[in-house]
């Protein structure tokens, strides 16, 4: 059996628990008490599934609690061809000059064309499992600055016993993106426009969850990117494109191959450092950030600072404008010997002064164990690299993608293969890739009316209390 603990120390339960709760009572991050091991007999039986059977592996590596059918069932309904079209993952050559290839692992074919539908379509059918087994219902409260609000609409809805309340700020976001999101008609979508930036609606978000009794009596939960599920269902992807890029390269089991993650949060990342936990042969997993650099700050310096709102850029690769790594603080805690108290301190000083110091040679030991080595990109950096990835292969990637491979070719290592995460596809940050190439890629052509879609959502003051009452009125009855 796997149970579930905070990084600061509170034991929560197992993986269902992990799902619905998100942060631990004591305000840390929940983690697995330990990680399964993958010996090598086991990577090769996984080595020829398919993406829907690995994932049930994968998956119930961390939900013991899950039937293995059951999550069978939902991994077969969640990764579908309709879904993320044939393979679910797909994988490519890029060549970034005669010397230089690397790998693109497609991750962005579902349905908001990012990858965050891989965790979340998932997360969707495992929520409507829990709820329906312990016959309860949930409402998902979130604040989006694009790719997430939509990710969780599109995967929740028409899901039994779930309503999602998605606040966004109205400006801000693209066109594409706001027709994403607000031509999800369902009844039980609530899409919630709020005067103001990503942070009102944020801190709105935050302090309605803090109202422990409201929170309870609505049945309030989450989709951020702490979810432990997100977590856990990325993972999958790490073990999948390691296979085909050994495929693709006849090399043997157990070869060494490096990652390239285009990273915010940490979720990613952390899931591709999960994967490596288990024996997964990851040499080097490089963590690429955009001129919002507090992860690479930390990978250099051994310096973890959070950003003021006025130290925050607004980027052209607008996903990964992060003042804080929400999922760091689970990395730390593997890293530094799951010590609970530890983590503790580090982020009790971080919550009072803002950053802490991780000493020099703690930091190098941290470094050669995880193979985390880091850089970060500019706008000139991913316009150059979306140019140059187009002109040398006719392909175009988008502002995130580009980020990544920009941080590839910085560190490229002809020692093994590199695989770089295709993080959204270009349709949906139109106006870069046109700035970058003077056109727009083509989309599918179910997109291409999505800006004349009718727009369903509603305005609502930036007060606790218009909030607090849109829910009263519209939650589902718990
Ligand atoms: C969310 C997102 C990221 C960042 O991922 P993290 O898990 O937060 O590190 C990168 N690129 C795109 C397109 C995203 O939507």
């Amino acid at each position: 059996m796997i149970n579930y603990i905070s990084t600061r120390g509170a034991k929560v339960g197992e993986f269902s628990d992990a799902l619905l709760e998100g942060l631990g009572e004591d305000g840390g991050l929940l983690v697995p008490e330990i990680y399964a091991t993958v010996e090598t007999s086991l990577l090769k039986k996984w080595s020829t599934l398919d993406y829907p059977d690995l994932a049930t592996e994968v998956i119930s590596c961390f939900a013991s609690d899950f039937d293995k059918d059951q999550l069978s069932n939902i991994c077969k309904d969640s990764y579908t061809t309709n879904n993320f079209g044939p393979g679910i993952v797909t994988i490519k050559n890029v060549k970034l000059s005669d010397a230089k290839t690397v790998y693109l692992l497609g991750l962005s074919n579902g349905p908001t064309l990012a990858f965050k539908d891989i965790a979340m379509q998932v997360l969707g059918n495992l929520f409507q499992n829990v709820l329906s087994e312990k016959g309860q219902k949930l409402n998902i409260l979130g604040a989006t600055s694009g790719d997430t609000g939509s990710a969780a609409e599109y995967a929740m809805r028409e899901k039994k016993g779930i309503s999602v309340f998605m606040l966004s700020p109205k400006g801000r976001m693209s066109e594409f993106q706001k027709s994403q999101m607000y031509s999800v008609y369902d009844e039980n979508i609530h899409n919630l426009v709020v005067p103001g930036s990503f942070d009102t609606c944020q801190d709105l978000v935050k302090s309605v969850s803090n109202d422990l009794e409201f929170k309870q009596k609505f049945s309030i939960g989450s989709v951020n990117s702490i979810n432990w599920g997100r977590i856990s269902a990325q993972v999958v992807y790490y073990f999948f494109g390691y296979f085909r890029v050994l495929e693709r390269e006849k090399k043997e089991l157990m070869s060494p191959v490096t990652f390239v993650v285009p990273s915010g949060n940490f979720g990613n990342i952390l899931s591709g450092f999960i994967a490596k936990s288990m024996g997964l042969p990851i040499k080097n997993l490089i963590l690429a950030t955009n001129e919002n650099n507090v992860l690479d700050e930390f990978f250099k310096t051994g310096v973890y600072r959070v950003r003021s709102l006025d130290e925050t850029f607004l980027t052209s690769s607008p996903s990964m404008d992060i003042s804080k790594a929400s999922n760091f603080e689970r990395f730390i805690f593997d890293v530094t010997g799951r010590d609970c108290m530890q983590t503790k301190n580090l982020w009790d000083q971080l919550r009072d002064v803002g950053e802490f110091k991780i000493d020099s040679q703690v930091l190098k030991k941290i470094k050669k164990s995880s193979g985390v080595i880091s850089g970060s990109s500019k706008h000139e950096n991913r316009i150059n690299m979306i140019k140059k990835v187009y002109n040398m292969n006719r392909l175009v990637v988008d502002p995130h993608t580009a980020d990544g491979i920009f941080v590839a070719s910085q560190n490229y290592d002809d020692s093994c293969p590199m695989v770089c995460l295709e993080t959204a596809l270009p349709t949906k940050f139109e106006e870069t890739v046109n700035e970058a190439l003077g056109f727009i890629p083509d989309r599918d052509e179910s997109l291409q009316d999505i800006e004349k879609r009718q727009r369903k959502f509603v305005e609502i003051d930036s007060s606790i209390d218009a909030l607090k009452r849109y829910i009263e009125i519209h939650a589902k009855p718990t």
